[in-house]
């Protein structure tokens, strides 16, 4: 096995013991200890916050030619692709996930830093349509400090989509991880480290929410939040950002339906919406967790999908065949529980699952079964609220009309799935459906290159894309005279 991160935070550029609280990271596939480590103080966030200061006003990283910042982000790509497999190790130590996964993650991360070097240095400012006698133009400056702050499910990839565009910008980043996952982080900082940024323009400091990540939205040095995580917490940084008239980027939770009609492919259908909600062990902020069937299949649909649900493999995430692996915590296995009983309770069906596996090989570990549930209706709490976990609930639809009102029923809008063979039919619902992203005949692909983002209580702004740098950076317009005359107003 791997030597795991020896817990030290990097502040300001060094490397120190927290001085916050204490913070034990545990591999839940059988609860033993990966490191145990002091997170970042209130002391040691302020210090952070004082050296990103001083390091981003420097002309050594604030005023570097675009290209020239590039080669920093391409360094720290290179250095993410030079170590796939230490990541995806401590990754998959640090919250369950398949190493399959993992590996995919990591590597998507180092591709991240790379598309985002390459657009720095390929974005034009712009020479705006001449109206008068003054060349006008609007150029992009780095807004200062961001603060990024991510949780446990999936830390290198959304690490990677808020740091590398943040550091594009040429702005410094500050960086706290979910106190479930900080191992990952913390290797991502050697990797800048070695990429010799100045010190200072980077941080990774896990620990307390309340105490660490407060202080990192509410500081007034702090010029932009980005954040993923529930909707919970995200409300109340909005609420706090707005106080500050602060700009604030939020990627939420979901409850994203799946639709499937009956002209679609029907094999095919059923292995992605399969993965669609199981893989990752359904802790996917667009896991597609509510299943509408078009009821002339709904019987045979539902009766295949619980077959090949049942026949997945459950096991250790260090198994190559492994498709569903234990979830991040026991705490939050057992909040998956709940909800699940609570539709049980309510005289929801639970067709397969609905418990943890039995067996000595899972009897430590944090393990759910794929969970799918029928005879409930789309405003019961399981279909309302997110579980975040591998549990699909499933429901009949009638036709396109009846499908588009109870998949917009929702307080969530982050994706959307629809399977069907009838191209202008999929065109109609993914445009009627408040989702961020949709998906047709395929589910979960993502590219770096397309905007993803949410609606409603899925958060606020787009990462990823052509704009993912500007996001982190603020306009100012030159006017310049082209005359040499005074001003006739005043005229001297
Ligand atoms: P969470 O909201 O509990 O925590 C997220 C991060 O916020 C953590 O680092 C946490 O320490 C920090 N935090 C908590 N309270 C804070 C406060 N008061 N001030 C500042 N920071 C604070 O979420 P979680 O349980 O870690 O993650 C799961 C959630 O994330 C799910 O709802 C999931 O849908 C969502 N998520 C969304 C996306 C997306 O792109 N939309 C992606 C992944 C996960």
């Amino acid at each position: 096995m791997i030597k795991m991160p020896d817990g030290k935070l990097f502040i300001g550029g060094e490397w120190e013991t927290g001085t916050g609280e204490e913070i034990v990271s545990i591999f839940p596939a059988d609860g033993s200890i990966n490191c145990s480590l002091y997170g970042a103080s209130k002391d040691d966030g302020l210090r952070a916050i004082k050296l990103a200061k001083s390091a981003q006003s420097q002309p050594s990283w604030r005023s570097l030619k675009p290209h020239e910042r590039a080669r920093y982000l391409y360094a720290i790509a290179d250095g993410i692709e030079a170590n796939i497999d230490r990541i995806s190790q401590i990754q998959t130590r640090d919250t369950g996930k398949t190493l399959r996964e993992t590996a995919i993650l990591a590597s998507s991360a180092s591709g991240t830093f790379r598309y985002f070097g390459a657009l720095l240095e390929s974005s034009d400012d712009l020479l705006t349509a001449q109206r008068n006698d003054s060349l006008t133009m609007s150029v992009h400056e780095p807004l200062g400090l961001v603060t990024a702050i991510t949780p446990w499910n999936s830390p290198i990839a959304s690490d990677a989509q808020k740091v590398a565009p943040a550091l594009a910008a040429g702005n410094a980043v500050l960086l706290k991880p979910s106190s479930w996952s900080p191992l990952v982080s913390l290797e991502l900082a050697r990797i800048v480290e070695s990429a010799g940024l100045p010190k200072g323009i980077f941080s990774v400091l896990p620990g307390s929410g309340h105490e660490i990540g407060g202080l990192l939205v509410d500081h007034p040095d702090i010029s932009k939040v980005t954040f993923t995580g529930s909707t919970k917490t995200g409300r109340s940084l909005a609420i706090k950002a707005a106080k500050k008239l602060m700009p604030i980027s939020l990627e939420l939770g979901g409850k994203s339906p799946v639709i499937v009609f009956k002209d679609s492919d029907i094999d095919i259908a059923i292995a992605g919406v399969m993965f669609g909600i199981f893989s990752s062990t359904g802790q996917s902020c667009i896991a597609g967790s509510r299943l509408f069937v078009q009821r002339d299949i709904y019987n045979e649909f539902v009766e295949r999908l619980v077959k090949a649900t049942k026949k997945l493999k459950v096991g250790s995430p260090y198994n190559l065949d492994t498709q569903v692996s234990t979830m991040i915590h026991p705490q939050h296995r057992d909040s998956v529980a709940a909800y699940v009983d609570l539709a049980r309770n309510e005289g929801a069906n639970i067709l397969c699952g609905g418990e943890s596996p039995s067996g000595a090989e899972y009897k430590k570990g944090a393990y759910y079964l794929p969970t799918i549930i029928t005879e409930v209706d789309n405003s019961a709490q399981i279909c309302r609220e997110e579980v975040f976990g591998p549990v699909l609930v499933v429901m009949p639809f009638d036709d396109e009309a009846d499908v588009i009102e109870q998949a917009n029923e929702n307080e969530y809008g982050l994706a959307c799935g629809i399977w069907t063979n009838d191209f202008p039919k999929a065109w109609r619902v993914g445009r009627a459906i408040n989702a961020g992203t949709v998906w047709v005949n395929t589910y979960k692909q993502f590219s770096i290159s397309t905007p993803f983002g949410g609606e409603k209580n899925s958060g606020i702004g787009r990462e990823k894309g052509r704009n993912g740098i500007r996001a982190f950076m603020s306009q100012k317009s030159l006017y310049f005279d082209l005359t040499g005359n005074s001003h006739p107003w005043a005229e001297i």
